[in-house]
């Protein structure tokens, strides 16, 4: 959600603090800060509201000393409104301690009020504050022993870069169910909210587990058991470059997401199908015997990933008849869900830090269910507390609407509903082989659908002032429907719908009028005719029709205003094709509408809070 930078080393930090906050941009954020120990030994704290230009700005007329030490954050709000008071880094009362801090400090208002009854003035409405002014008051002058004294305080999801005036050789890191990483380099360390903020610097990283806590100097790091006892970590070695979180010469980077889509679907496809078409899901012990014992599948996802969940549905119980229901994170959570052993979890998370679906993961883990996780980023909480991990090999994906992992997710249902199905002997030889040819296939096929962008350009502009559209489809048809919907919506910001079609004339049908845009996904050619006639419906009240389809679709007379061709493959497999020219759609539109596509309004891109 909102990022962390933090620096020790030989040169002016404030310059890296701010080039570590711009590379966390992307996570979304209202406000930002730094702080820095001068070489007078105090803290020096700058922040501001609104964009980091406006930081920078600040930073250039008020910094006078330079600094090799400092901490830095971007805000989303949770507590107190974004205001350059309640921005980061928050200071305690007595000046010691600079804290940054993302999550949720849930129980900060007993807190407050026991720190303030003791005279303690509180200078922001942050939660955040009261981890500074705890600070203060649990001083020992030990640092470890004062980190561990206040975090037995505090309950909630943190982590925290925390700079000591009495220590201005050390910045002290605390991660609690929020993401944090450690750069390692030579003569200068770094803190930072994920790996993008560092990879310019170092490839050598350590991942906090939850509890963990740790010490950076300029030339070493040591990491604490929540104990407090020194522990040792390995170190990740991270095998992407600094142009891999760049724009690489595209205007935006969620073209650049959607131009990747090929090579990512082969990274992680192409690992993961032998020659002989077998399937290796490294990452999953899940056995035949487990999968034999499974009585229903639970998936667990939110926005896009829950999309994912959507198709997930159809794909895995036309393919192994084990029951699979999709919920919502968010709602799942609350609803005493029907959960015991013989119940397989899925959990859908880009992060593997989205907060409701690791609290959805945990309930569902605690009613016994097994957990097997879809993420993108490797060492992720949600990965770390699952029983199994598929990894998407998608590389870091920066803009808010998510295009890429939305893709390889898709891929990895594919291959998990196609490994249990093998694992259950309920698929023959022939259809195994087709599918395993068609997801082998996706990468050529999307290319090509991409190679069309300017076509769709160009449909793109005639929609550019929309004030409503609807996405019509039916089974996987309407799954993709709900992707091309968020998609068109989030960053263009035109009210949009998916229905499933065949329910349009229960209700919605009674919007359409003359001009309405209705978008109809019929690639799936079993359902042709029964969708081509909901197009017809709509037509004759006026609606002007634009339809997705595949090459191989019926001999059917269609009528409609715009015909998008996308290349046939195997049913199943088909929304995989069909999500790529409304993802092109969707960011094309938005382009035409002059909007923020990358960091659409109020919107973060790794949602850590409920
Ligand atoms: N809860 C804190 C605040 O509202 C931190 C929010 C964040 O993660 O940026 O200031």
């Amino acid at each position: 959600m909102c990022g962390i930078i933090g620096y020790i080393g030989d040169n002016d930090v404030a310059p890296i603090l701010l080039d570590g906050l711009e590379r966390l941009e992307y996570r979304g954020y209202d406000s930002a800060g730094i702080s820095t120990i001068n070489r007078n030994g105090d803290i020096f704290t700058t922040k501001a509201k609104g964009k980091i230009e406006q930081l920078r700005k600040k930073v250039k007329s008020e910094y006078k000393d330079i600094s090799t030490i400092g901490i830095g954050h971007t805000r989303w709000a949770t507590h107190g409104k974004p205001s350059d008071r309640n921005s980061h880094p928050h200071m305690s009362m007595d000046g010691r301690f600079s804290v940054v801090h993302n999550g949720i400090i849930e129980n900060f208002s007993e807190l407050k009020a026991d720190l303030q009854n003791e005279g303690v003035i509180f200078a922001s409405e942050t939660d955040t504050e009261v981890v500074a002014q705890l600070l203060a008051k649990l001083y020992d002058g030990d640092m470890r022993s004062t980190i561990m004294k206040t975090l037995k305080k505090l309950k909630g999801a943190y982590s925290l870069g925390i700079l000591c005036k009495d220590f201005p050789n050390e910045i002290w890191a605390v991660r609690n169910a929020s993401p944090l990483i450690i750069g390692l380099c030579e003569n200068q360390n770094f803190l930072a909210s994920d790996i993008t903020a560092v990879v310019k610097y170092t490839k050598s990283i350590y991942q906090l587990d939850d509890g963990e806590f740790a010490r950076l100097t300029r030339d070493n790091v040591e990491i604490f058991a929540p104990t407090g006892e020194k522990i040792s970590k390995n170190i990740v070695k991270i095998d992407w470059d600094v142009s891999a979180a760049e724009k690489g010469g595209y205007q935006h980077f969620m073209l650049k997401e959607i131009m990747e889509e090929p090579e990512a679907i082969a990274k992680t496809i192409s690992p993961r199908i032998n020659d002989d078409n077998s399937i290796n899901l490294d990452g999953i012990n899940l056995t035949a015997e487990q999968i034999k014992n499974l009585k229903k599948i639970c998936v667990v996802a939110c926005g896009s990933a829950w999309h994912v969940g959507m198709v997930g549905k159809y794909v895995i119980e036309e393919l192994t008849r084990i029951p699979v229901e999709v919920d919502l994170a968010s709602e799942f959570r609350y609803r005493n869900p029907i959960i015991d052993e013989n119940c397989l979890c899925i959990a859908i998370s880009q992060s593997g830090e989205t907060a409701d679906t690791l609290a959805a993961l945990r309930e569902a883990k605690s009613r016994g269910a097994r957990i097997l996780s879809i993420v993108n980023v490797v060492g992720s909480t949600i990965a770390n507390e699952s029983d199994d991990v598929l990894y998407t090999w998608a590389g870091p994906e920066i803009a808010v609407a998510t295009t890429k992992a939305y893709s390889t997710q898709l891929t990895l249902v594919y291959l998990l509903a196609l490994y249990m199905a093998q694992a259950l002997d309920k698929i023959d030889d022939k259809e195994y082989n087709e599918i395993i040819n068609a997801i082998r296939s996706l990468p050529e096929q999307v290319a090509s659908i991409l190679e069309q962008k300017d076509e769709i350009k160009e449909l793109a502009k005639r929609y550019a002032y929309l004030e409503h559209a609807y996405f019509i489809g039916r089974n996987l048809d309407y799954a993709v429907s709900l992707e091309a919907s968020l998609k068109l919506k989030e960053i263009s910001y035109i009210h949009s719908e998916a229905y499933a079609a065949g329910e349009l004339k229960h209700g919605t049908i009674s919007l359409i009028e003359e001009g309405t845009v209705v978008c109809a996904l019929c690639c799936c050619d079993r359902l042709f005719e029964k969708t081509v006639s909901n197009i017809k419906e709509v037509a004759a009240r006026g609606a002007e029709t634009i339809a997705v389809i595949s090459e191989s679709s019926p001999n059917v007379q269609l009528e409609c205003d715009h015909k998008i061709y996308v290349p046939s493959t195997h049913e199943l497999i088909m929304p995989s094709l069909e999500v790529i020219p409304l993802q092109l759609m969707g960011y094309y539109i938005a382009l035409a509408r002059k909007c923020n596509i990358d960091k659409p309004r109020n919107l973060a891109k790794s949602v850590t809070v409920e």
